[in-house]
């Protein structure tokens, strides 16, 4: 039995909060921001600002003070992965991405000029075979073959053994292994260059953004065509090609040599940063008020794509008008004399869409400390119905209440099943799900710093990240429910005696 640590009734004051949420008022705020006008809320686009304005605009209407200097953003620079230059010249021949070589951006790369390229055989160091042995490749530019080499028995070089070892199936493998060794960048061979390109594709076309400032120290890795590989090779007698080269070593072993040939690799980026917004609205709690109650969703979308206007309606445009709805039901509390013990604090994250940006810069600068935050209640996507729930439609995706803090699990059910009656389907609340849904929204990054979160979701559908995520397809009678269950778990959190501890150790970090 769990001690009788919260009350063991309904609150009928939260239930009169509870109910100033109400689908017709979720409707209303996302037909603005899920609407053509703001241009699907990408992250440093115009209309992520717009929509950080509607929101803050909100919390002021309802009385949310601004939390310091009369904003209620928390602004953070990003910086783009825009190569102003992709130019790989060895002599004066000049190779082109995607035609020969390849290269995922998101690390700025300075100008790197060699007067040698050095051939490292297939850049594997192992105890039968060694292809770095006697060759110092420190702050060079390393060229290396795909997978390892076979005998004409068809014996691994390096294992005696037919089946492929880690150094095929891994590329990583290869390249940390040069990165230990020192070199300045890496020209990686690939077979079936045409297929990777093509599976790799998606990477090339949008530029990511990062939190941290290119600073041109990384070794590039460049994945490059079998082609580009012997052009690069011919300036060597001995190896004059791949298939030659590859031929040499399986018939005498490891073999590599520094070959007198002016490279240039030219991937300059841009370090000129985009500022981006999160969205604040601080209630003051009472008597615990020095802890906080986190509720949190993600306001920024894909934007603008050919012309077509991503608008994210469930995705988070229901999670952002959810926290909207809740701030307004704690200032009401407040206002007639309910406020909450503990502070809420709603936050309304951007970046999310581009690799959980605003939650990961909020945890490294937080406006209140990190061990003063008791819980993070996330909502990402509460305004849809999933396949299997078809015909059992209220019902709600609770993930990773249970994974830090029994009592956190424990709260969320009392309260759901004090006010909201929704079935709870905890099918995705394991970190081993392939999904890894736990990993994918903001409240990781909470819960990676040890703070106990509930990830709220209705499941994936067919219009997840697509134009087609629209208003028309939102059920918010259900989404009223949802919401209100994350009100009410937020209520108990924040009123009742004992603080929600992280009392489970979390299996896995990452
Ligand atoms: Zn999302």
């Amino acid at each position: 039995l769990s001690p009788l640590l919260f009350s063991q009734s309904p609150d009928t004051t939260a239930i009169l909060y509870g109910n100033t949420i109400t689908s017709a008022d979720l409707k209303k705020h996302l037909s603005v921001l899920a609407s053509d006008a703001y241009e699907g809320r990408e992250t440093g686009k115009e209309g992520q600002k717009k929509s950080a304005k509607y929101i803050s605009e909100q919390l002021q209407s309802f009385g949310i003070p601004p939390m310091k200097d009369g904003i209620y953003y928390q602004t953070f620079a990003l910086y783009p992965s825009i190569s102003l230059k992709t130019v790989i010249k060895a002599g004066k021949k000049e190779f082109n991405m995607l035609e020969d070589f390849y290269y995922f951006r998101g690390t700025s790369y300075e100008a790197i000029s060699r007067t040698e390229l050095v051939f490292a055989g297939y850049g594997i160091s192992d105890k039968n075979y060694d292809d770095y042995k006697g060759t110092d490749v420190k702050d060079k530019i390393v060229l290396i073959l795909d997978n390892e080499p076979y005998n004409k028995d068809s014996l691994s070089l390096v294992t005696k053994e037919k089946k492929p070892s880690k150094w095929t199936k891994d590329h990583q493998v290869k390249t940390e292994l040069a990165k230990q060794k020192g070199a300045r960048a890496v020209f990686y061979v690939v077979n079936d260059f045409e297929k990777w390109k093509n599976k790799s594709k998606h990477f090339f076309e949008s530029p990511s953004l990062s939190l941290d400032k290119p600073d041109g120290s990384d070794m590039p890795v460049i994945f490059i065509s079998e082609s580009m590989a012997s052009q690069l090779l011919a300036a060597s007698k001995k190896l004059k090609d791949v298939q030659s080269a590859a031929q040499l070593i399986a018939a005498e072993g490891p073999r590599s040599e520094a070959i007198k040939q002016n490279v240039l690799i030219d991937f300059r980026q841009s370090t000129d940063p985009i500022l981006s917004e999160n969205v604040i609205g601080y209630i003051e709690g009472s008597d615990l008020k020095e802890q906080v109650v986190l509720i949190t969703a993600h306001y920024d979308h894909l934007g603008v794509h050919d012309g077509k206007v991503y608008n994210g309606a469930d995705d988070d445009g229901s999670g952002t008008v959810a926290i909207i709805e809740i701030a307004e039901a704690f200032m009401k509390a407040k206002k007639n004399g309910h406020g909450p013990r503990r502070s809420i604090m709603v936050m309304g994250f951007s970046g999310e869409e581009k690799g959980l940006l605003g939650s990961k810069y909020y945890v490294a600068n937080p406006v209140f400390p990190l061990e003063n935050t008791v819980c993070d209640l996330n909502i990402d996507m509460i305004g849809r119905v999933d396949d299997k729930h078809k015909d059992s439609a209220d019902y709600i995706y609770i993930i990773g209440s249970d994974m830090l803090s029994k009592r956190l699990h424990e709260v969320n059910e009392k309260a759901n099943a004090w006010y909201t009656k929704l079935k709870l389907d905890y099918a995705y609340n394991d970190i081993k799900d392939k999904n890894r849904f736990y990993y994918r929204s903001d409240h990781y990054n909470f819960a990676k710093n040890g703070i106990p979160v509930i990830f709220y979701f209705n499941g994936t559908h067919a219009d997840y990240h697509k134009e087609s995520d629209e208003i028309e397809k939102i059920n918010f009678e259900l989404m009223e429910k949802r919401a209100r269950l994350v009100f009410y778990t937020a209520w108990v959190i924040a009123n009742m005696d004992e603080r929600i501890a992280a009392d489970k150790k979390q299996e896995n970090k990452d």
